[in-house]
């Protein structure tokens, strides 16, 4: 936070009567305002499908993103924040064959193709399914999840061309995020990247465990979240989320 944002704060505070809130200090695993802090109980997973998750550098939803607390539960895990890395093994700090990695992809495929169960479905370039499924999704070394709000998830996507080198992945999930109204995710099938990445690992090493260990951490996370004090100017409880497309308050000084 500038000083300015600080002093701005302050102002708005003395005019409501209130005392300047005070400064919450971050978790310096999980990065979040200690007072979110879930990161204690975590267990690392011994995955052996590994797990990038790169971040786009404005996305700062500090309360409620789970991009940094999704990769501390995996022991093969890499969590980086950047525009662009000239290739997989850049990004990943080791040799890679982007081929053998799969992307969430940020588009949908269409639930009439989608068989009854199935949850994780695999595309081609064109965005259809690919015919052979069972194969498409077979000997993957590991999966990308791009963590940002649509736009940019988008250009994350874009600015990385070796990522149309991987496979393409989209979920198809039976329920929807444990989110609810608290916030809008970029990817259509509107789960978190904790969700998201949950999911997927889960279905593709065939361990459902996977997935309940991160939900569980996920749930704790939005019970401390619930149980703080809604910031100046929130309604009804909801403090991300408006109408039409993600939007956020221009500054959420409260929480970082
Ligand atoms: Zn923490």
């Amino acid at each position: 936070m500038s000083d300015t944002d600080k002093t701005e704060i302050e102002a708005i505070a003395v005019e409501a009567g209130a005392a300047p809130p005070a400064i919450i200090e971050d978790c310096s695993r999980c990065g979040k305002p200690v007072t979110l802090c879930v990161c204690q109980d975590i267990q690392p997973i011994d995955n052996k499908i590994a797990l990038l998750v790169l971040q786009h550098p404005q996305e700062q939803d500090k309360a409620l993103g789970t991009a940094r607390l999704t990769t501390l539960h995996f022991k093969n895990a890499v969590f980086k924040t950047g525009l662009s890395w000239p290739s997989l093994t850049k990004a990943l700090g080791r040799a890679a064959d982007p081929k053998r990695w799969a992307t969430l992809y940020l588009g949908s495929a269409d639930p009439a193709l989608i068989a009854p169960g199935q949850s994780v479905v695999a595309l081609d370039a064109k965005g259809k399914l690919l015919p052979m499924q069972e194969m498409a999704l077979a000997d993957i070394d590991g999966v990308i999840v791009l963590d940002g709000t649509w736009s940019q998830a988008k250009t994350l996507w874009w600015r990385n061309a070796w990522l149309l080198k991987s496979r393409r992945v989209v979920l198809a999930p039976s329920r929807p995020s444990l989110y609810g109204k608290l916030r809008r995710e970029p990817r259509r099938e509107g789960l978190s990247t904790l969700e998201a990445a949950g999911m997927l690992l889960s279905k593709l090493e065939k361990k459902p465990g996977i997935e309940s260990a991160l939900l569980a951490t996920f749930t704790k996370l939005l019970d401390l979240y619930r149980l703080q004090p809604p910031p100046p100017g929130a309604v009804d409880g909801l403090r991300s989320v408006k109408s039409g497309p993600r939007r956020r308050p221009p500054r959420r000084y409260s929480r970082g």
